[in-house]
């Protein structure tokens, strides 16, 4: 294992820890080993550091400490989010709306609940991968509960307009969640500003360790448990806390807040390098996604008849490492939902790449990569 000599352009998928992180981390798994539910001192130190990581990361999205509850994942975060909000409501309560390109956090955690007799309206997006915020308005009815779409997109990067599509939920009476999982690191974020009820994150996304989430739910906010068993977490989800892992994750935080500014202009300047290097050499690019609100580390092209798949592998062959916008599923390639969902034809869906940019890439890394996927591109056009 190492990566020297690898050139890591999958930042969507996860980033890579800091050393200020790891630093932070190590003492909670040597000798601060205490259960931060019990009495004694090893306990009220780990007790300790959570609460200072709930401080870091509250202040990362100007909410509360009271206001945060850590998560195994950003998908727990997200379940919490989608059925614990549904099941705190009442039976007439039982609509929910979701947008077609929703992680499948999101997707599937609506699915489970289409199971238990809820309903569920996914509503559209343009070609850009935007969310109408009238299919919004148009969606909601007297019985929604909460309205759940994403900050960012985290195959394509478009940014959605979250404060529009929140105040509209409000007005018809329902709350409002986004994921704010991709974002975090990169787009400011202030809950009240969101104007949201629920915000998921994850920590691996922004160089923090992975298995360590968190779901902000504002003051008041009823919000069923999933996981049942001790009273961790204001008795919101039973469990252990992962002390080192959340410790980590505030850690990343505060150096998320510092390092914000500098980070979006450096990785935009570093994608838009290589975007103009992509369309330079192939004509026939394709750009997915919206062009200007969206994510400066995302770059997410086709080529109509290059499989997705083919370019990954004849990539990573290469030392480069991104991901293709089609998900094996039972041995086959299935073009990406949100691909599909943009109105791209399969074809032009499963040849979807994502490039996503990190703190670390430098302009020669995205030099070697822009050039690796065009040959690779004109190589695999003369087969
Ligand atoms: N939501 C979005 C938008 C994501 O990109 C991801 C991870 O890729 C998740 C949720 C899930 O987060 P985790 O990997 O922490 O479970």
């Amino acid at each position: 294992m190492g990566t020297k000599e690898i050139i890591y352009l999958d930042h969507a998928a996860t980033t890579p820890i800091e050393p200020e992180v790891l630093e932070a981390m190590l003492p909670w798994l040597q000798e601060g080993f205490g259960n931060p539910s019990s009495i004694h001192r090893l306990g009220r130190e780990a007790r300790a550091a959570l609460d200072s990581a709930r401080d870091s990361v509250a202040a990362l999205i100007g909410a509360d400490y009271s206001e945060i509850y850590f998560t195994s994942s950003g998908t727990e975060a997200d379940n919490l989010a989608i059925i614990g909000t549904m099941l705190a409501a009442p039976p007439t309560k039982n609509h929910l709306v979701v947008s077609a390109i929703e992680h499948h956090a999101v997707l599937h955690s609506a699915h489970f609940l289409e199971m238990l007799g809820y309903q569920v309206t996914v509503v559209p997006v343009n070609s850009d991968g935007q969310v109408e915020p009238q299919a919004v308005a148009e969606a909601i009815t007297d019985s929604t509960t909460l309205v759940s779409i994403m900050h960012a997109n985290n195959e394509i990067g478009t940014i959605q307009p979250i404060a529009e599509i929140a105040a509209i939920a409000h007005e018809r009476g329902a709350l409002f969640h986004t994921d704010a999982v991709q974002t975090a690191g990169l787009l400011p974020i202030h809950v009240h500003e969101l104007n949201c009820d629920l915000l998921s994150l994850s920590a691996h996304k922004l160089y923090g360790p992975k298995g360590a989430g968190a779901l902000y739910i504002r003051q008041g906010l009823k919000v069923s448990p999933i996981l049942h068993g001790g009273a961790q977490e204001r008795e919101k989800r039973a469990g252990t806390e992962n002390v080192a892992a959340l410790v980590g994750f505030g850690k990343a935080a505060e150096l998320a807040r510092t390092r914000r500014p500098k980070d979006a202009v450096t990785i935009a300047a570093l994608r838009d390098r290589l975007q103009q290097k992509l369309l330079e050499g192939c004509s026939e690019l394709r750009i997915n996604g919206h062009l200007s609100h969206r994510l400066p580390s995302i770059l997410n092209v086709s080529v109509e008849g290059i499989e997705g798949a083919t370019l990954l592998m004849n990539l990573d062959r290469l030392g480069i490492a991104v991901s293709s916008g089609a998900a094996c599923s039972s041995g086959s390639i299935e073009p990406s939902h949100v691909l599909l969902a943009l109105g791209l034809p399969p074809s032009l869906a499963a040849s979807g790449i994502r490039f996503s940019i990190g703190r670390h890439n430098t302009f020669d890394e995205i030099d070697r990569a822009a050039e690796a996927y065009l040959s690779i591109v004109h190589r695999l056009r003369r087969n």
